[in-house]
């Protein structure tokens, strides 16, 4: 297990004395929770549940759910997943012993959900009892040629709501059973990715609320809860004010933002980009150092019209930036309340924090 120890660990006593911004982590298993929390994060930013989908036999009840011929068939293939994503987050609170936890919901590109070899069609279509040939027009139905600009995020729960249902489901009974039966000191963060319009977060925040509550009555105990979003798309940043108005919190999510704000495919950005940066064009690969130019004011703006509608609206970044020091800094300059990064990066994000504290201070 790694741990800090020694001079270097002394040197991340002594910068926590100076910096003011907190430090998260982005994790979604245990262990990870684990290793990050041994590094000093404050608790997670990031917990993302795309990867709870894929594991083992989950994924066939996914494509059934996704494939159902109706609301019933999904209900049903949801069930089954309940459970395991229960375990999934009692797993991760109880290794955060009561820190922050912020769990975002579902946001895959829905092409990763769906099977495509024959034999995997053929397989689902005897589960589900349907002809292959039936399920394959169903599958061939859903095909996005963008899916990275199409149906994910909110999107998928605004047209599957009973996804996000089960999810904070999940995610409430799980914090309701540590609080009752271990006195956990639990407030989940819910998180609804991918928001481009205050409408999306005002239907879901409603339901993800119908349903945490309804938890809370079955268990008969006290928790609070808080439901928030991710600002990633330009016209999140742009609405920030009216999206505020259902957000307890807002976490920036500069890998979507920086996609999209440059118009350009973070997965694919690779095979030219070295090439930009050799001349110059651009001065640093945009999603490994924030650009403060363009997509930093969004993110500043968004600062802003969150605060104008709510003062006390907890913001923070979960993009890859928040674990780069450059953009730390300007995290830290622009009043965020917490980056949050991957677990090994965690003492990086705490050091470039306590430099921009210090930084004030000469100014
Ligand atoms: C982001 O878009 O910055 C983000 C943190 O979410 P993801 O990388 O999962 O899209
Ligand atoms: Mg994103």
């Amino acid at each position: 297990e790694p741990e800090l120890t020694g001079d270097f660990s002394k040197l991340m006593e002594w910068v926590d004395r100076f910096r003011r911004l907190r430090v998260r982590t982005n994790a979604d298993t245990p262990h990870d929770s684990k290793v990050a929390r041994a590094f000093g994060a404050e608790g997670i930013g990031l917990c993302r549940t795309e990867h709870m989908f894929f594991e083992g036999e989950r994924i066939m009840a996914v494509r059934e759910m996704i494939l159902a011929a109706d609301l019933e068939g999904r209900k049903r293939a949801l069930e089954k997943i309940l459970p395991m994503q229960k375990g999934d987050f009692i797993g991760i609170f109880r290794e955060m012993k009561g820190l922050p936890v912020t769990i975002r919901l579902l946001d895959p590109p829905l092409h990763e959900f769906l099977p495509q070899a024959d034999r995997e069609i053929e397989q689902l279509a005897e589960e589900m009892k349907v002809r292959p040939d039936v399920l394959r027009t169903k599958v061939d139905s859903l095909h996005e040629f963008n899916p990275m600009l199409g149906h994910r995020g909110c999107r998928l729960a605004i047209t599957y709501p009973e996804i996000y249902d089960m999810q904070v489901r999940a995610i409430m009974e799980a914090a309701c059973e540590l609080i009752k039966n271990e006195g956990f000191e639990i407030v989940p963060e819910i998180m609804i990715p991918l928001v481009g319009e205050a409408k999306e977060l005002a239907i879901l925040r409603q339901s993800a609320i119908r349903v945490a509550d309804e938890v809370i009555a079955e268990y008969g105990v006290e928790v609070e809860y808080l439901i928030g979003t991710m600002i990633e798309l330009p016209r999140a940043a742009l609405t920030a004010d009216v999206i505020a108005e259902h957000a307890d919190f807002f976490s920036f999510g500069t890998n979507d933002l920086t996609q999209t704000t440059y118009g350009l495919s973070r997965d694919d950005a690779g095979k030219f980009l070295p090439f930009y940066v050799e001349k110059e064009i651009y001065p640093n690969d945009p999603f490994v150092a924030l650009d403060q130019e363009g997509v930093g004011q969004l993110v500043k703006m968004g600062c802003e019209k969150g605060r104008a509608t709510r003062p006390g609206i907890k913001l923070g970044i979960c993009g890859e930036h928040g674990g780069e020091p450059s953009s730390v800094i300007f995290c830290h300059r622009i009043g965020l309340d917490y980056v949050s990064c991957s677990p090994f990066r965690v003492p990086i994000a705490r050091l470039a924090a306590a430099q921009a504290a210090l930084m004030d201070q000469q100014d």
